[in-house]
């Protein structure tokens, strides 16, 4: 080889080189481990049992004992699952398993970790061996820096996914297995599983497969409460609540009025349902970590502690029911082909979540308008919102909206120095606008007889009764457009997925609304700046503070950017006087004179200086003001349904 080696350098006239001489060719990659068995779709030889004990409250530690049958010695591959269904990216939290033990009758198994695919366990099944028994726990968070806290002194969101283990090699929906759960005395809980037997503290579910366990979390609470959504419906509905007191839990009649005309409007947009039952698990509380998560047949919602007990403040909170719940439809049982996985190993691809997430936040705002969760006037206000965010989303002209789907598996929604260039989930709400310009343009072209209404129930509605999931793709999509009313849907959808151009703003107009600037912000900006403590510059110098003065966001290419501030900086003085939101606003406002600086004292770490925002176009906030004279599409789409 060395010879060889030199003749070749030789020919290329390098060999005087003594360096070069003593050179190999470089390292060469060793073999990847052997392949983890690939999911089948044949039945599991056997059912799973999975027994967790949640009583830990103070230490926040799940204990699981996990028995998995096996008929046969040898080679056997245990997945934790990883790629999670809604997070749309690998969330599982594998490092929080901790303790893992395996046993087969009595004696301890091996295992080792597949040094790729880390949430691989190898085990060799011996010889005559029935079952696996597995023992570990999963650490829930102690603090928030640690992950998402699951675990208080009241409540507890128990996702299966992170306490079981499955067999590799088969699809989720084939493997069965019957979960049982014990909870601290006295404590109830929602969960869209069906109980078999209780025990003491013990509560022992009828079996389902691996893929609706984990679809099936829990709230428990010590403060529980169950509200009756559809009273003699033809099928269940339920608001299952848990709440940090238990006088947060006083809720009036016109409340559960507007959560049961949520399921009223949700029939009948869609005219289906695809579930049995449906359980909205809702968190009253800000000990437990956040969560927005959907599920076919229930949903994760945390919402501020007050949510029934100071509702007039909460109107920014009141869109996370309406937006989950319609996910049982748009997202569950309609799914992007690329993005169902017959296992939680199969990487998800995200390409149509502009359709899961894009359509769903359309939907979320429009039942939240139509139930009277929110109402007309503070949805308009949210729309004017999202509309200017989107015009400002600079982004968009290095970032398609189509890549944005990637976000997910990129970024696992960590906070970004420069989002309005970077962009994050954008598939979210320029979705929305996308869809609202599509609902728009079919009620112009078909002179109000047909709207988006048509597509959710064609494409949405489908099947009723099934909840087996149903996969499309984007030619999929614009057939069922089509079928609404006949137009070049895939050029339509290409351009704003595609292209580089402004934000798709053009449903306001067609709606019967034009984004207008004021100095003052609309209702439900200001209620979102109150209860989330933050004070919003978009639009006028360029940055989002939080209430200590943190910058938290700074507009791309604005005035605070072109003033050299960037996120992470605290603003401790305004014009020589210490900083305060006010203050910062009425200096903002001052300079309109044009004379009168916006002088800022700028702290970042233990270093101070002082930096001048030019910007004299005063406070500007966005809302939406009607285009008299013309129909008010979007008035008609907010409206509740009759039938
Ligand atoms: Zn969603």
């Amino acid at each position: 080889m060395i010879r060889h080696t030199l003749t070749a350098l030789a020919l290329l006239g390098l060999a005087s080189i003594p360096a070069l001489a003593r050179e190999s060719a470089g390292p060469r990659p060793i073999p990847m481990p052997a392949d983890i068995p690939a999911a089948r779709d044949i039945p599991y030889p056997g059912q799973l049992t999975l027994a967790v004990d949640a009583t830990d409250l103070d230490r926040r530690i799940f204990r699981v004992k996990e028995t998995i049958p096996v008929d046969k010695a040898g080679p056997m591959v245990l997945l934790y699952p990883e790629w999670l269904p809604g997070n749309h990216a690998p969330r599982g939290q594998i490092e929080k398993m901790a303790g893992l033990t395996i046993t087969a009758g009595g004696k301890p198994v091996r295992w080792f970790r597949d040094p790729v695919e880390i949430y691989a366990f190898h085990v060799v099944v011996p010889e005559g061996a029935a079952a696996l028994d597995l023992d570990f726990q999963f650490l829930s968070a102690t603090a928030g820096d640690q992950g998402r806290v699951v675990v208080t002194r009241e409540m507890l969101n128990l996702q299966w996914n992170s306490t079981a283990f499955y067999p590799a090699g088969w699809y989720t929906r084939q493997i069965p297995v019957e979960a049982s759960v014990t909870l601290p005395p006295g404590w109830k809980f929602g969960v869209a599983l069906d109980v078999a037997a209780q025990a003491g503290d013990t509560t022992t579910f009828k079996p389902v497969s691996f893929e609706t366990l984990v679809d099936s979390p829990m709230f428990a609470g010590r403060h529980f409460r169950q509200v009756d959504l559809d009273p003699g419906g033809r099928s269940p509905v339920r608001l299952n609540i848990v709440a940090d007191r238990a006088e947060l839990l006083e809720m009036t009649d016109e409340q559960i009025q507007k959560h049961r005309n949520l399921v009223v409007q949700a029939d009948r947009l869609f005219g289906a349902r695809h579930y049995d039952r449906y359980d909205f698990l809702l968190a009253l509380t800000d000990r437990m970590g956040g969560i927005g998560l959907e599920h076919h047949r229930s949903s994760e919602n945390q919402v501020e502690p007050e949510y029934f007990t100071d509702w007039d403040r909460m109107a920014p909170e009141r869109n996370l029911l309406p937006h989950e719940y319609s996910h049982s439809w748009d997202g569950k049982f309609r799914r992007g082909a690329d993005l169902w996985t017959p296992d939680f190993m199969t990487p998800m691809r995200d390409s149509l979540l502009w359709v899961y997430e894009g359509q769903d936040q359309y939907w979320g705002y429009v039942l939240g308008a139509r139930s009277g969760l929110a109402s007309r006037q503070d949805t308009l206000d949210a729309i004017a919102l999202t509309a200017a965010s989107f015009d400002y989303r600079v982004g968009r002209q290095w970032r398609a909206l189509e890549d944005t789907t990637n976000d997910p598996v990129i970024s696992a929604r960590k906070p970004k120095g420069w989002l309005s260039w970077q962009r994050n989930e954008d598939y979210y709400s320029e979705g929305q606008l996308i869809w609202l310009d599509a609902d728009t343009l079919i009620r112009e072209r078909t002179g109000g007889k047909k709207s988006l209404d048509d597509f959710a129930k064609a494409f949405f509605g489908v099947d009723d009764g099934v909840w087996t999931p149903l996969t499309y793709q984007f030619d999929d999509v614009v057939a069922a457009l089509n079928a609404v009313t006949p137009y070049d849907w895939a050029g339509f959808l290409k351009t704003r997925l595609e292209g580089h151009g402004p934000a798709p703003l053009d449903g306001l107009a067609r709606g019967g609304y034009r984004l207008v600037w004021r100095d003052r912000p609309n209702a439900y900006a200001k209620a979102a700046e109150s209860l989330y403590k933050r004070t919003d510059l978009t639009w006028s110098v360029g940055l989002l503070l939080n209430a200590g003065g943190n910058v938290t966001g700074v507009q791309w290419d604005g005035p605070a950017f072109k003033a050299g501030l960037a996120t992470g900086a605290q603003l401790v003085a305004v014009n020589g006087e210490s900083y305060s939101a006010d203050r910062l606003k009425a200096a903002i406002a001052t300079a309109k004179d044009g004379t009168t600086p916006i002088e800022l004292i700028v702290k970042t770490g233990d270093q101070y200086r002082v930096v001048r925002v030019a910007w004299t176009g005063g406070l500007r906030y966005p809302h939406l003001e009607r285009i008299e004279g013309t129909p008010d599409r979007l008035g008609d789409i907010l409206a509740a349904r009759k039938k």
